[in-house]
């Protein structure tokens, strides 16, 4: 089986591809971990990486995209934060194209403003691995502390609500096109991601 998982900040996306890739044994494959994970290694591509993030510019599709390629080796994997455009979901079709293999669902996780704004004004990150924790839904287990890494939890700089509204617009807006070309290949999941993440996991093994 091979998903993609998509949604905004906010729609528990990081969450329920740990879970979905527990319940149904996907590799999961996470763009913002291998890329955090290149960059404390220090490797080439991590100091390409790191030069863009430093810059505050998005690193570019077609590094992404050799990045994607090399990693995705897997028969069954959950792919979490790619892709993120029109370009990058063509480009994985064509990758998985040579292969002979193509993708089985698109899981959109929809959520409303009221959601988002909850969810990421209660949020915390760790500074170092970058999991996320919520204030009361999702507490770490020592105050102020990771749980994975043992590292100091924060609350980012721009969970503000009227940057978050800002956001929730900017995705809305960019992410039609994407939604569009799922939906017309008949690969779109659309999955209320509101309540709790085992409420929203059973939602999701209903319709995949
Ligand atoms: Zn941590």
């Amino acid at each position: 089986m091979k998903i993609i998982l998509f949604g905004a900040p906010g729609s528990g996306k990081g969450t329920q591809a740990i879970v979905l890739s527990e319940h149904y044994k996907l590799k999961r494959i996470s763009l913002g971990d291998i890329f955090r994970e290149e960059v404390k290694k220090d490797s080439s591509l991590g100091k390409e990486v790191k030069s863009y993030m430093e810059k505050g510019l998005l690193v570019p599709d077609a590094l992404v995209s050799k990045v994607v390629e090399e990693n995705l080796n897997e028969e069954n994997f959950i792919l979490d934060g790619y892709p993120r455009n029109l370009n990058q979901a063509k480009t994985l079709d064509k990758i998985l194209e040579k292969k002979g293999e193509s993708v089985d669902a698109f899981i959109y996780l929809e959520v409303d403003e009221p959601t988002i704004l909850e969810r990421l004004t209660k949020r915390l990150v760790c500074k170092k691995c970058g999991a996320n924790y919520h204030m009361v839904n999702m507490p770490s287990k020592k105050t102020g502390i990771c749980d994975s890494c043992g590292s100091e939890l924060i609350q980012r700089k721009d969970d503000t609500p009227e940057v978050i509204k800002k956001r929730w617009e900017v995705f809305l807006n960019e992410n039609k096109s994407l939604l569009d070309y799922y939906k017309t290949k008949n690969k779109l999941i659309a999955i209320d991601a509101r309540g709790n993440k085992d409420i929203v996991l059973e939602r999701i093994k209903k319709l995949l």
